[in-house]
This record gives C-alpha cells, sequence and structure tokens, in this order.
C-alpha cells in the first residue's frame, strides 16, 4: 500500500507550507487539493458557469485539462497559478466545493495522486474522504484572528492593499461554509492527530508532525 500523509483543516492555517515542507523531506509527491477547487472555480467565473449549477460545474470538470507542473498550476496551457490565489476565487472555491456532484467527479483525480514512494495531500476532506486508510492524519487548526492577520502580512509584503476586519469576515464566511456543508464538512477525521498553530511558527510544527512521522 502506498504511504499517504494527509494535511486538513481550515484555511490560513500553514497546511501548504507544512505539506511542502514534509514532502521535500520525505521525497514524496504532494497534493494541494484546494488549488483543484481553485482551478475549477476560476474556470467557471472566467467561463461564465453559474456556481449554483451543480450538474454544469460537474461536467466542467471533466472538461479541464489540468497540470501541477513544477510548483505551477496549468489550465488548458495557461499557468493560472497567481490568479486562483485571490480571495475572490477562493471565496468562489468553497462555493463550488459545497456541491456533492462536485466532490465525487474530482475524487478519482486526486485519489490517482497517491503513487510510490507516497504522498502527501492537504485539503479539508483528505482523512475523512478521500484517503481514509491514510497512515497519518494530521488537522491543523488555528484561530480566525491569527489566520486573516497572518493573510494581511502575506498580502502587505506582496504590496497589495486588504484590510484586516474584511478578511476576517471573509475567513469566517469560509469556515462557516465549510463546516456546514452536507458534503464532507470540514471536520478532523476521527484518528487524526489535531494541532492548535495559533501560537506556533510553521519549523515548530513542522518538526512536531516530523515527531509522528518517526513514530
Ligand atoms: O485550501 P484552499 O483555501 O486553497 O481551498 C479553497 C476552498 O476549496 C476551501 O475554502 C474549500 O471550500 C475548498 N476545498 C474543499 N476540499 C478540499 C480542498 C479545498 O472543499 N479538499
Amino acid at each position: 500500500m502506498i504511504p499517504v500523509i494527509t494535511i486538513d483543516g481550515p484555511s490560513g492555517t500553514g497546511k501548504g507550507s507544512l505539506m511542502q515542507l514534509l514532502a521535500q523531506r520525505l521525497g514524496w509527491h504532494a497534493l494541494d487539493s484546494g488549488a483543484l477547487y481553485r482551478a475549477l472555480a476560476w474556470a467557471a467565473l472566467r467561463r461564465g458557469v453559474d456556481l449554483a449549477d451543480a450538474p454544469a460545474l460537474a461536467e466542467l470538470t471533466r472538461d479541464l485539462l489540468l497540470a501541477f507542473r513544477d510548483g505551477r498550476v496549468w489550465l488548458d496551457g495557461e499557468d493560472i497559478s497567481d490568479a486562483i490565489r485571490t480571495e475572490e476565487v477562493g471565496m468562489a472555491a468553497s462555493r463550488v466545493a459545497a456541491h456533492p456532484q462536485v466532490r465525487a467527479a474530482l475524487l478519482d483525480w486526486q485519489r490517482a495522486w497517491a503513487r510510490p514512494p507516497g504522498l502527501v495531500a492537504d485539503g479539508r476532506d483528505m482523512g475523512t474522504v478521500v484517503f481514509p486508510e491514510a497512515q497519518l492524519k494530521i488537522f491543523l487548526d488555528a484561530d480566525p484572528k491569527v489566520r486573516a492577520e497572518r493573510r494581511y502580512r502575506q498580502l502587505k509584503e506582496k504590496g497589495l492593499s486588504a484590510s484586516l476586519r474584511q478578511l476576517i469576515l471573509d475567513i469566517q464566511a469560509r469556515d462557516a461554509r465549510d463546516r456546514t456543508r452536507s458534503s464532507a464538512p470540514l471536520c478532523p477525521a476521527q484518528d487524526a492527530i489535531v494541532i492548535d498553530s495559533s501560537q506556533m511558527s510553521i519549523p515548530e510544527v513542522f518538526e512536531r508532525v516530523l515527531a509522528e512521522v518517526r513514530r
């Protein structure tokens, strides 16, 4: 069986950075499943597909020529890595992701990432739905205010303007939708190790998880 480590949790907890560090250290593949939902949302926005139209969105997933290469995300040959990182696309991704039909259409694509020598997968339902047999499941959480402040600093570093108040509201709205949707709601798997990263740096979280990997 191919070894899989899952990292789930709400946005802004450092899941992505943790996934990259672990995948690098272990020499395993890395799946950023959020990018998949973001790419779908981005394509829907661009093509004028209604974000409430589940059958049309599921159909769209079958048409998408999506590739993850060299740390970049490509859609139909276009590099969309930066375009999908906006708050607008994040919010649209969470609307698209609420449809069970859409989630079902993306399952096989995600499972195909479990290839030798192993996979580190980051998302919301990696440990509960996509890889329920994973050897190690991490659920990374953090205070919404701390997450909004991290996001605020990232945007400032990029020279982008942002309102901290608005970021907190956006994070709370996205969390609420992710946690209450009927299909694969965001919650820790029963056998997940829950880590609250509010007061921890990424290297600290990495060391904590590495200790679990070595167990
Ligand atoms: O992790 P990221 O912020 O990029 O994810 C964007 C949105 O995609 C999330 O708010 C969530 O609604 C959705 N998502 C999901 N299941 C995943 C990954 C992301 O529902 N496995």
